[in-house]
């Protein structure tokens, strides 16, 4: 039998994560992403533990699971500036104990953009950041997102992925540590999931391991594959295409994972009729 697809997108907190967990129920969606601060900055706004219960009860009663926190993009765990590296440590320590307190919830981040100091410098930084940062015994499970490989990024190879999981060594053993797959970046990074996905699939098992793919951003791409642009397109109007998404969120080896939409929607509304569209039979 097959179980039950968890798919939802990427929502607004303006009205709280109450707020943001009620439309997720309203566009007919499992779960959903949203930004732990000011995706430009690095500011958050703070939740009592009244209003942590009051969310995580309402999340019970409507079925709403794993809502990923997604790390601003100023975050840059391998930066080589002492300050900048200062604030990836803050978030992901004080984002990573903030999720904690909510049940199957997710954080994921940028690994990093290396700026000149070289891959390996990078991988390094990063698990260092990690390691230093993350209190393993109070921390949600957090996934290192698969890039485009833009300039410097760090992650647009699984093997740097897997070489930061491996460097991150407490947080492995407790299996709190994985990956995010972005489809629009894999293929942007030149994994071909539109014409070969299980092979895909199989060289990912072989270096990250599939037992650390813990959840999947679903959007189409603007650009053809290996374009290392990073442009995401609604479901359909892309290279990707409806029918590769429609597959996808049933693959036998993914259909346990919970798909987020971060397609450039100008409505949450539009979310709700990309959500029907993947889940429609035929
Ligand atoms: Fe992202
Ligand atoms: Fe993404
Ligand atoms: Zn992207």
């Amino acid at each position: 039998m097959q179980s039950k697809i968890i798919i939802g997108a990427h929502m607004s907190v303006s009205g709280g994560l109450l707020g943001a967990a009620k439309t997720a129920v309203s566009i007919g969606a499992d779960t959903f992403q949203f930004f732990t601060r000011n995706p430009q900055g690095g500011a958050r706004r703070v939740y009592t533990d009244g209003e942590l219960e009051q969310f995580n009860a309402f999340c019970a009663e409507s079925g709403i699971q794993k809502p990923l926190g997604h790390a601003p993009y100023t975050l840059n765990a391998c930066s080589a500036k002492e300050n900048v590296l200062e604030f990836a440590q803050l978030v992901l320590r004080e984002d990573t104990q903030f999720l904690a307190k909510i049940p199957g919830s997710l954080f994921n981040f940028h690994p990093g953009s290396h700026v000149g100091q070289g891959v390996e410098v990078g991988i390094e930084l990063i698990a260092k950041s990690l390691n230093e940062a993350v209190d393993v015994n109070n921390t949600c499970t957090i996934c290192l997102e698969t890039m485009a490989g833009k300039g410097s990024e760090i992650g647009g190879k699984f093997s740097e992925l897997a070489a930061i999981i491996d460097r991150a060594e407490a947080l492995r053993d407790a299996g709190k540590i994985g990956v995010c797959l972005d489809t629009c970046h894999v293929f942007d990074g030149g994994y071909d999931i539109l014409g070969d996905l299980d092979g895909v699939l199989r060289e990912f098992d072989g270096t990250v391991g599939l037992g650390r793919l813990f959840a999947v951003h679903i959007n189409d791409s603007k650009f053809g594959i290996s374009s290392h642009k990073d442009r995401h397109a609604n479901i359909g109007q892309g290279h990707l295409g409806l029918p590769f998404f429609r597959k996808l969120v049933r693959h036998p080896l993914l259909t346990h994972l919970p798909f987020y939409l971060e397609t450039p929607q100008d409505s949450e509304q539009g979310y709700g009729e990309e959500i029907r569209a993947i889940l429609a039979d035929g």
